[in-house]
């Protein structure tokens, strides 16, 4: 059993090597069954063009809201476990194709700058591919540094990312 209070949770998920859709869906599925986790809401899926590096194929993101006991450590580990399920290697390079991709977006009270993990994520603010998603499921939030969800997709050029569901 745990001892810490349930907080609202928000993860982003992008994928664009193989059957992307397929990963997002199980991927869902995957969080709303790990520990302590229940799924609490989904964005639409938006395709993306990609970000960093140019000379990859399109993305599909999407963010979930998961409603959690875990502590945020925790649940970074079980993210990576998660990726690592779906094939996600890493070799060093930033940016890449990818099968799956995880990232803790923010944690409700948590503001954290560990050698692992930074919360709120740090570039959030810069990524229409993470804020379009989220601004689906929490326009009002705000994101300690960064702003309100709303305002900060308002100020990117968010063109380049369609719905597809
Ligand atoms: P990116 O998502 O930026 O393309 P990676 O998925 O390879 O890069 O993640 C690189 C590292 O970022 C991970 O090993 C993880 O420890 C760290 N990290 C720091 N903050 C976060 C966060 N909020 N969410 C996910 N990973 C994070
Ligand atoms: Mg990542």
């Amino acid at each position: 059993m745990s001892l810490s209070p349930a907080v609202d949770a928000y993860v982003a998920l992008g994928s664009n090597l193989g059957d992307s859709r397929a990963t997002l869906e199980a991927a869902v599925s995957a969080l709303d069954a790990l520990p302590e986790c229940r799924l609490a809401g989904v964005s639409r899926t938006y395709r993306t063009p990609p970000w960093g590096r140019l000379d990859q194929p399109d993305f599909l993101n999407a963010v979930v809201r998961l409603r959690t006991t875990l502590r945020p450590l925790a649940l970074l580990d079980a993210l990576m476990a998660i990726e690592r399920r779906f094939g996600r290697t890493r070799n060093g390079e930033r940016w890449g194709p990818r099968t799956l991709d995880l990232d803790l977006l923010h944690m409700d009270g948590e503001v954290l700058a560990d050698a692992r993990l930074t919360l709120p994520h740090p570039r959030v603010a810069e990524r229409a591919f993470v804020l379009c998603p989220l601004a689906d499921l929490a326009p009002e939030l705000e994101l300690p540094g960064q702003g309100r969800v709303s305002d900060l997709l308002r100020r990117i050029d968010a063109g380049g990312c369609v719905p597809v569901d």
